[in-house]
């Protein structure tokens, strides 16, 4: 096949917050080195104008970037100091927290505001909005900004070393034929190729894999937050005003907890987080979501509002033990993909665009010494931990471990963190030593028989109106993928699902997965039997499948260009 090659200076792989920093961070460096080298103000070559190329997968940058989000503006303060002048897209300041403790029927509001999620001198914002804008300069800087080119695999050299990325075909139908619109992927060959994929990122885990870079490391745990933007009829929950809670509907042993936070225009952006290494194999991180709503003191809120859009992503919340070796010979890691949100803040938008920054400065040194070797870019390594964000991320590192634990002794050892900078002398410490899946347990072990599915969620109505089922959420997240291609998850063996896992764990995917994608339907081939079916033009693209899967059998790789989620303001 004939593949066109196009020679790259840099290949920053994802357009979020920390690749879209750094590449925007790395043409302002290699400008400002160039003007003061001609202006004979610094000794040394003019680097000449460099190719820096960011690829996304989603149809247009910021399409598939879902966060909260309470921005912590640290970090783009360093990169764009006016960014408020500038006019970046916040929605407003935060004006005042509140955390409320929810048991079933009553909502009890904390004397005071847990110091980590005190917001006070932060901003709202939507971070597909942001993202959009923060393309918009890197685009002014001469950055080349290429949507619709999913990152489909890794190029090594002989040494392995990474010398590009291979962007994903097109034009290929269900059968794996190629159709008249086809088009192969293009090399994109360059010194140093960034993964800023954000969590469970496909290129991240097969680098990950092939260099072992999570050798000695602990392996990352995440989260699942499901999210809906709604419109409120009048002001009564102003932009400006944070709400976080704990308590219902998870349960005790469940890692858990909601968000609302104001918007502009009287929108409403709240949502759940579940913790993807809960033990209960007929939870369903949506269903939960539901419930939320349900409970009085958010439905009061909701009350005579409409829904305008939904959305799920994954988190990584392993934090400092999960980190991966950052950087290998021609590659470097960044963002959530290399571990870098603090979890028990929640926040990861700023250390985000902070790693993306100091991965810009590794890169720049290494054009100036013209070495991209692993032993060059680990100056990178160097650099972050000489940042803020390593003593941020330590004081914390043992909090979401300490959750494995229930959720008392898990509050317990946040408040020990809290004075002890993150010390939990062993109590807690590699309570995280196995990855998330692990601890679903099987259908047996909580006595789940019959029509255990129907009494999980006992009460639970999709009313249209407060509540919504997975297919009616999903539409609201404007999700299109051409459905004469191949199934972008691969099920490597389909014999486990009818069989064993439905056996076993009821095939959890039917219900970890937060946009239907997951069915076992009835096997026309087989009498009486069921069979796997996936909609896979549902995906959302939040990587639950991939990490929760109890077999470890699901593999997400990026569909055609453009395809997924159609994320706006969210
Ligand atoms: C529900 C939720 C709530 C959150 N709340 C907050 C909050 O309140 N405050 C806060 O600071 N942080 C919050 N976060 C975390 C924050 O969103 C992330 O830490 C941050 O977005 C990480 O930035 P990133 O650039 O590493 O990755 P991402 O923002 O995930 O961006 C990655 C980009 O790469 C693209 N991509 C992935 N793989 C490929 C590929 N192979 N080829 C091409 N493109 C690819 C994706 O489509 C995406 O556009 C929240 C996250 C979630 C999910």
């Amino acid at each position: 096949m004939e593949r066109e090659s196009l020679e790259m200076d840099v290949v920053f792989v994802g357009a979020g917050p920390a690749n879209l920093s750094g590449a925007l961070h790395l043409a302002r460096l290699v400008k400002e080195h160039n003007e003061a080298v001609a202006a004979g103000k610094r000794e040394g070559k003019p680097l000449g104008e460099l190719e820096i190329g960011v690829i996304e997968k989603g149809a247009a940058v910021g399409a598939h970037i879902l966060s909260g989000a309470v921005m912590d503006p640290r970090a783009l303060g360093e990169l764009i100091p006016d960014f408020i002048e500038q006019g970046a897209p916040v929605e407003s300041p935060v004006k005042e927290d509140e955390f409320l403790y929810l048991t079933k029927t009553r909502a009890i509001r904390s004397p005071i505001t847990p110091p980590p999620l005190k917001n006070h001198g932060y901003y709202i914002v939507s971070l597909n909005k942001l993202v959009a804008w923060l393309g918009e300069k890197c685009e002014e800087a001469g950055v080349n900004i290429f949507p619709e080119f999913p990152g489909a695999e890794m190029l090594y050299d002989e040494r392995d070393a990474v010398v590009g990325v291979r962007t994903g075909e097109k034009g290929i139908n269900k059968e794996g034929k190629r159709k008249a619109n086809f088009e192969p992927g293009v090399d994109l060959l360059a010194k140093v190729t960034v993964l800023g994929e954000g969590p469970r990122g496909s290129l991240t885990k097969s680098l990950s894999q092939r260099l072992n870079l999570n050798d000695g490391r602990e392996p990352q745990v995440y989260s699942l937050g499901v999210k809906e933007l709604w419109e409120l009829p009048d002001d009564r929950y102003p932009a400006g005003r944070v709400t976080h809670t704990l308590g219902y509907p998870s349960d005790t042993h469940t890692y858990g907890g909601g968000w609302i936070y104001g918007m502009q225009n009287r929108i409403l952006n709240l949502g759940y987080v579940t913790g993807l290494d809960y033990g209960d194999p007929l939870l369903d991180p949506h269903a939960e979501f539901q419930r939320f709503k349900q409970h009085p003191a958010i439905a009061k809120i909701l009350e005579g509002g409409k829904l305008l859009r939904y959305g799920a992503k994954t988190i990584a919340a392993g934090g400092f033990h999960a980190m991966p070796q950052l950087y290998a010979d021609g590659v470097l890691l960044v963002g959530d993909c290399a571990g870098f949100l603090n979890s028990q803040r929640l926040k990861g938008i700023h250390t985000a665009i902070k790693s993306g920054m100091l991965a810009a400065e590794t890169i720049f040194e290494a054009l100036l010494a013209g070495d991209f070797s692993a032993r060059q870019l680990g100056r990178y390594e160097t650099l972050v931990r000489e940042s803020w964000i390593m003593p941020e991320l330590r004081k914390v590192r043992n909090f979401h471990a300490g959750f494995r634990r229930g959720r008392w002794l898990g509050i317990a050892n946040a408040g020990l963190q809290f004075i002890t900078g993150g010390r939990s002398w062993g109590l807690f410490d590699r309570a995280s030593s196995e990855p998330g899946h692990v601890a679903l347990k099987k259908l047996s072990a909580y006595g789940y028989k019959g029509d255990a599915l129907e009494q999980r969620y006992d009460g639970l109505r999709y009313d249209g109106k407060l509540t919504f089922n997975k297919l009616t959420d999903v539409y609201h997240a404007a999700v299109g993928h051409d459905e004469d291609q191949p199934a972008h998850l691969h099920v490597l063996d389909t014999n486990i699902c009818a069989e064993r896992c439905a056996e076993e764990y009821g095939n959890p995917c039917q219900r970890f997965c937060p946009a239907a994608v997951y069915e076992m339907v009835e096997d026309p081939g087989a009498a009486g039997k069921r069979r796997l079916q996936i909609n896979f033009s549902n995906c959302v693209h939040c990587k639950t499948c991939d990490i929760m899967d109890p077999y470890q059998i699901i593999n997400w790789v990026t569909p055609e260009g453009g395809g997924g989620p159609d994320y706006k303001n969210m």
